[in-house]
């Protein structure tokens, strides 16, 4: 495994490795990685001949009052979760946009709702540095987690709308034995807050829960949920069509909870799918 951090020598690798036939496999990341973006790379790893998994905290997708001065990072820690997962090659940007960079990726619907409203510019933040780090690492497969659910919507409809020759797979949301969302933002929490984070998946299976016993009635699901949180400001609970992301009033057909909220200054997020039988 090779650790690369301009983007000429990312480009010229990848050059060898298109006339070679080889096809690459990717996984973006901000690093600090854990269990749930290993799951990508095994994902990953047999559908491709070259993985490269890129570490990098797009300023692009902060908003002006959020953590990106003191996101964590650990390149050497994240080299090594790299290389036991079979990576080839480890992209790691120290500055990644090009001087005078004029042109924003942004997707409309998809992005209004949900962290859309609650961060507002995130996803053209996403959708601007996915788009690029896609011309740049020329993958013909990469894959996201449905740990950020919305995103993987949004990145798929992008992905579609442009025409990139790309394959995007969806990796499950990986958690922690005790239900807690496996993030690199949970580094921030207390001890006494990581037992209130759990309270957003108790929320998410609360939902479950009750929708597993019959109900129906979306409104009563969800204060089925809501009952069960216990966060410091919350952005939001809803239960949506997992296409389109819209909010449902009935169960009618299977259907994603989401919630953000925040426990103390750390803003965390989860979904769950939400059966119907
Ligand atoms: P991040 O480093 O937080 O930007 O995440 C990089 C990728 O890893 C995204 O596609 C996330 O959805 C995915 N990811 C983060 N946490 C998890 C998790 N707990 N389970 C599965 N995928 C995850």
């Amino acid at each position: 495994m090779e650790t690369l951090t301009t983007l000429a020598a990312l480009v010229e690798r990848v050059r060898a490795w298109r006339a070679e036939g080889l096809t690459i496999g990717f996984v973006p990341t901000m690093g600090f990685l854990h269990a749930g973006h290993a799951s990508l790379m095994a994902l990953a790893r047999p559908r491709c001949d070259r993985l490269v998994v890129s570490i990098f905290v797009n300023p692009l997708q902060f908003g002006p009052n959020e953590d990106l001065s003191r996101y964590p990072r650990d390149l050497a820690g994240d080299e090594r979760l790299c290389a036991s997962e079979g990576v080839d090659l480890v992209f790691a940007p120290t500055d990644f946009y090009p001087p005078g960079r004029a042109t924003t990726v942004s997707v409309a619907g998809l992005t209004e709702g949900l962290c859309g409203a609650a961060r507002p510019g995130h996803f053209d933040g996403v959708t601007t540095v996915v788009a690029r780090l896609f011309g740049v690492v020329q993958p013909q497969l990469a894959v996201f987690g449905e740990k950020d659910f919305q995103q993987l919507a949004v990145i798929r409809r992008m992905t579609t709308d442009l025409g990139l020759p790309v394959e995007i797979i969806g990796g499950p949301l990986i958690r922690d034995p005790d239900g807690l969302a496996m993030s690199s933002r949970n580094t921030y929490l207390s001890p006494a807050e990581r037992g209130r984070a759990l309270s957003l998946s108790a929320g998410l299976r609360a939902v479950v829960a009750a929708a597993a016993s019959g109900e129906r009635d979306v409104a009563a699901l969800r204060a089925a949920g809501l009952s069960a949180l216990d966060v410091d400001r919350l952005d939001y609970f809803e239960i949506v069509d997992p296409d389109h992301l819209r909010p449902l009033t009935t169960l009618d057909r299977p259907a994603r909870a989401l919630v953000a909220g925040w426990i103390g200054r750390t803003r965390l997020i989860d979904n769950m799918a939400v059966p119907w039988i």
